[in-house]
């Protein structure tokens, strides 16, 4: 029993869940409708796998007023703050900080992720953890740290277990992504691995396609890099990332 117990936990750190939301265990089963219930009122004209007239106008409302508060935005503290105030993603709920930005804002080289993971959200700074120490070596590598360089994510709260943020997440924190690029105006932008890369270029291709030329965000030039903590995974694929970091070197040099 105790064996099963043990297997059953290391199974789900081994999965990336490393925190419990709640502090009671819930039997999310019993919860489930079963086959037999009626469904509730309101769900049963909605036949059509479409989601629900309503639920659709809130998501839309929502991310206008996430357009809205960003565009508001003269500086990074206003922008910190709005943040802050902002109620319409759910992950603000499960996070224990908003993990807004580190380095130097007046830096040339704006590097952006995807999201935090434990580590950023237990100190509150994006790449803490073991990927953050693997891409302050990466920098390291081309004679930068984080006083040459600003780091940002496209999520600044973590998603529960680490798991992958979902499209509509992406989507609400998209305008407070893109007025902090704006805000900081860097001459040149890194985009770390295939959300970030996806999200900003607007692109489908994963990141084996788009890193390893230059690319733009808006007259800004672009390398898209394969995020560090696919490089622990995959480390035959480090010598693609350091032609990359080379390039970005260059870049730099180039802009003076
Ligand atoms: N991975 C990211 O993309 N961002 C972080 O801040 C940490 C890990």
């Amino acid at each position: 029993m105790m064996h099963q117990a043990l297997s059953a936990l290391r199974w789900q750190i081994d999965a990336g869940i490393d925190e419990a939301v709640d502090e009671i265990p819930r039997n999310r089963f019993a919860d489930m409708p079963k086959p037999s219930d009626p469904k509730p009122t309101g769900e049963r004209h909605q036949g059509n796998g479409r989601a629900p007239a309503v639920a659709t106008a809130t998501a839309d409302s929502v991310l206008q007023s996430a357009r809205e508060a960003a565009a508001a935005c003269r500086d990074l503290d206003a922008l910190r703050h709005a943040l802050a105030e902002f109620d319409g993603c759910a992950l603000k709920a499960t996070a224990k900080s908003l993990v807004f930005g580190d380095g130097n804002p007046a830096a040339p080289l704006m590097l952006v992720g995807e999201a935090p993971g434990a580590d950023e959200d237990r100190e509150g700074r994006p790449f803490v953890g073991v990927s953050g120490q693997l891409l302050d070596r990466m920098l390291a590598a081309i004679g930068q740290n984080r006083t040459g360089a600003y780091i940002t994510n496209i999520l600044p709260w973590r998603p529960p277990g680490n798991r992958k943020p979902t499209p509509a997440e992406i989507l609400l924190c998209q305008p407070f992504v893109e007025r902090h690029i704006e805000l900081v105006d860097p001459k040149l932008l890194v985009f770390v691995g295939g959300t970030a890369a996806g999200t900003l270029l607007d692109r489908t291709e994963g990141i084996t396609r788009l890193r390893g030329r230059w690319l733009a965000w808006r007259e800004v030039p672009v390398m898209a890099i394969y995020h560090p903590a696919y490089l622990l995974r995959q480390p035959a694929l480090k010598k693609d990332a350091w032609k990359d970091m080379l390039a970005i070197q260059q870049k730099l040099e180039s802009l003076g």
